[in-house]
């Protein structure tokens, strides 16, 4: 019986068709990045479950629904990586970088899996980008990181299509007055409120803010907006910000009903957010998190960064009509016949890959016909035919495959390529 197993549900294949196009996004988010001074990090796909419950917050949806945790056969519970930062910071402390010049950029181009309801922009295997800038408690901070995002996509041609929206959601020393608000107006409506965000009142009202269900979506829209407030620290900070980003030139607006749906988020919190893909249209989100450095066992020390859902930034995209650089094709194909020329070919066409150019002959033992077949199909640009007369004469005929012209070319690496580059 034969079984067909596929890909599991929420996950997707990047095929070699779109891959290019991917490669694109990745370059250029890397490129701006390492423009404003942020460097690659990598770190694991597992983690230690009690990392993502002590930052991302125990009563986060993302840690209560969405964690795909496990036990390892030595009996730890690990949990693949819901989110970015966590990791980031996890490494960051045990590797001591925090000791050298501050700030400290880093970033990441990292998988991510949540167990969610997989819908268009809704994956349960998806890709971020992501930067954390540690060690200024600034809000020129906030305004650079936010203004970075803002040039990814302006290059990609999308500062039209996603708008910026910013919210401040204080620090501890407000949230106390702003938590006894929240919880004097949920109590009045506790019975409609789901199970998990009856939970929630009591440990972490802010939380019923970011929950999904209609209901609690419903009743949230009336609830106190922490703008309000604010202590005079945190309301000084979201004006600086607003300051600098109107220095940047940076349109954005004010939003108090974003909370963000993890834990750290202190202050400054924002979203980019695109209407042309549907529901799922937050396509960036960050935030400050002065407070998480420290809650996993560092040095008092602010930070804040954001990460972008890179599926999401492709249907945007394509949505847009980007047009991404065109795939690379094979630049020559060496169709050959008979031994020698068959074994000339292989020859040349490893030489010119040496030599930096794409190359491709025949390695499925086809007829000189099939062959051209193949270099018709695969959208060869240039095609040659090696046979007995060519290898005597040490020449051969170089056909463009768009305009049919041939022109002869002395059987070389060197000259191929040189006749290819000119
Ligand atoms: P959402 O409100 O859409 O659930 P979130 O607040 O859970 O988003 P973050 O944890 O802030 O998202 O993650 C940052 C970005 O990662 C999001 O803005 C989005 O672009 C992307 N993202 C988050 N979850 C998913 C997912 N399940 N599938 C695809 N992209 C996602
Ligand atoms: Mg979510």
């Amino acid at each position: 019986m034969e079984v067909k197993i596929k890909a599991p549900r929420g996950t997707q294949d990047v095929l070699p068709a779109e891959s290019y196009q991917w490669q694109e996004i990745e370059r250029i988010v890397m490129e701006e990045a390492s423009r404003s001074g942020f460097a690659e990090i990598r770190f694991p796909t597992f983690e230690d479950t009690a990392l993502f419950q002590r930052s991302v917050g125990d009563t986060t949806d993302v840690v209560q629904k969405e964690m795909y945790t496990f036990e390892d056969k030595g009996n730890r519970s690990v949990t693949l990586r819901p989110e970015g930062t966590a990791g980031t910071i996890r490494a960051v402390l045990e590797n001591g970088l925090l000791g050298s010049a501050l700030p400290l950029r880093v970033c990441y181009l990292t998988s991510c899996f949540r167990y969610e309801k997989p819908q268009a922009g809704r994956l349960r295997e998806f890709h971020q980008f992501g930067a954390e800038m540690l060690g200024s408690a600034s809000p020129v901070a906030d305004a650079e990181v936010i203004a970075m995002v803002q040039r990814i996509l302006t290059r990609f041609g999308l500062a039209g299509a996603v708008r910026l929206e910013i919210n401040s959601i204080g620090c501890p020393k407000c949230r106390a007055d702003y938590h006894a608000a929240l919880r004097s107006y949920f109590a009045q409506r506790r019975d409609e409120l789901c199970a998990t965000c009856q939970t929630r009142l009591d440990k972490n009202p802010m939380r019923i803010l970011d929950c999904k269900s209609p209901v609690c979506s419903e009743i949230a829209a009336g609830a106190p907006v922490g703008l309000d407030y604010l202590c005079d620290e945190c309301a000084a900070h979201f004006d600086q910000l607003q300051r600098h980003l109107k220095a940047f030139g940076i349109g954005y607006t004010v939003n108090p009903r974003i909370v963000r749906g993890l834990d750290y988020y202190t202050k400054t919190v924002f979203e980019f957010i695109t209407d042309t893909i549907g529901a799922q249209g937050t396509v960036c989100g960050g935030g400050r998190y002065d407070g998480l450095v420290q809650e996993l066992g560092g040095a008092p020390t602010p930070a804040l960064g954001f990460a972008m859902g890179l599926e999401r930034l492709l249907l945007v995209l394509r949505a847009s009509g980007y047009e991404f650089q065109p795939r690379e094709v094979c630049a020559l194909y060496l169709a050959s016949m008979g031994d020698q020329a068959h074994l000339a070919a292989a020859g040349l066409a490893d030489a010119l890959r040496r030599a930096g150019v794409r190359a491709e002959c025949d390695v499925m033992g086809r007829s000189l016909k099939a062959q051209m077949k193949y270099a018709d199909k695969i959208g060869a640009r240039y095609t040659v035919v090696i046979g007995d007369s060519e290898l005597a004469a040490g020449k051969a005929a170089v056909k463009e495959m768009c305009s049919g012209e041939t022109a002869d070319c002395t059987l070389s690496a060197e000259a191929l390529a040189a006749f290819l580059n000119q």
